[in-house]
């Protein structure tokens, strides 16, 4: 573990952080956003993603957010680009604009079927076929979504598995997987990702929590398992948010030192747009705590 960990002996930092965010739908949040964010600037990430609308529903205020990050706070931005309902006309000129702000990293994503849109256009069905269309016209470097317990609507895990491995095959440059509460999934993704030979980086998706609420939204969205004990220890305090933020960030704490004590060299963070919950955690994670 000491080649990769220990900062002495190498340049890099590590682990490597990527940081989530969402557009706010104001301009005050906006400005709120930036103010948490240049908090965790100090953690070198080495990119904010952007999340971004299926059918492009909110593509100006991403595009305005994405701007707003690069030119006040300097980051490396990785647009979220999906493609569902999109018609190759519009992913062309999407395209356009983000290769204009200079942009080098993507997350290629189909999305999900927006409700609020009236003409779906069937372009492109599956992210794969975004990658490939992407890679003809860019050299972009590009990410995609993975599921280490299976997309919610995958047949199976294997079936599942062979789709992302044609994401690959089409050009995707690495993984980024969706959140997860149990490392042994996503250990157990690694090895069946290796055994179906993609050979690509995979970034784990930590997503610590913030409400009960939120929790049980996102994981019957998601379909991800949310520990027992964690959901009755969350269920203890749960007129309390206080004390549900900090058992949050202690869980995703452990979880974080599990996967860095692995060897795991990147974390992606789903940051709800706050740096509370990031801060402490990344506070508490040993390689932190001489910053
Ligand atoms: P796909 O890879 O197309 O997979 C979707 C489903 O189809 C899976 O069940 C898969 O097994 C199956 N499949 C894939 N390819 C094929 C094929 N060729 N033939 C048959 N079946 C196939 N959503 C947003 O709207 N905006 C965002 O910004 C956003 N950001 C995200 C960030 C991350 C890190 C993750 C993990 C997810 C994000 N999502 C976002 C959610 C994502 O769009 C949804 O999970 C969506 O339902 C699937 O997107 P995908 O790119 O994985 O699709």
């Amino acid at each position: 573990m000491s080649d990769i960990m220990t900062p002495m002996n190498s340049m890099k930092k590590y682990p490597i952080i990527s940081l989530e965010v969402f557009p706010p739908k104001s301009e005050n949040a906006e400005l709120e956003l930036i103010k948490e964010l240049e908090t965790l600037k100090r953690f070198e990430p080495e990119a904010v993603s952007v999340t971004y609308g299926a059918g492009g529903s909110n593509k100006d205020s991403s595009i305005g957010l994405i701007k707003k990050l690069q030119s006040e706070l300097g980051f490396n931005v990785m647009p979220h680009f999906t493609c569902i309902c999109s018609s190759k006309e519009y992913i062309d000129n999407y395209l356009k604009e983000i290769l204009d702000l200079n942009i080098r990293d993507i997350l290629a994503l189909r999305g999900d079927e927006p409700q609020d849109i009236e003409v779906c256009y069937k372009d492109f069905v599956h992210a794969n076929e975004l990658v490939e269309y992407l890679k003809s016209k860019s050299d972009l470097n590009i990410s995609v979504a993975g599921y280490p317990e299976g997309h919610y609507a995958a047949e199976n895990l294997q079936k599942d598995l062979e789709n992302l491995k044609r994401k690959v095959d089409s050009g995707a440059n690495s993984v980024y997987t969706q959140m997860f509460f149990e490392n042994h999934h996503f250990f157990e993704f690694l090895e069946r990702t290796k055994q179906i030979g993609i050979d690509v980086p995979i970034i784990p998706g930590i997503l610590p929590i913030v409400s009960i609420a939120g929790l049980l939204k996102m994981s019957e969205l998601c379909k991800v398992e949310v520990p027992k004990g964690l959901m009755k220890k969350l269920e203890t305090y749960q007129d309390d948010p206080k004390s549900i933020l900090e058992i949050g960030v202690d869980f995703a704490t452990e979880q974080v030192e599990s996967l860095i004590n692995s060897k795991v060299k990147n974390l992606h963070f789903y940051t709800l747009n706050k740096a509370y919950s990031i801060q402490k955690i990344l506070n508490g994670v040993k390689f932190y705590q001489s910053l």
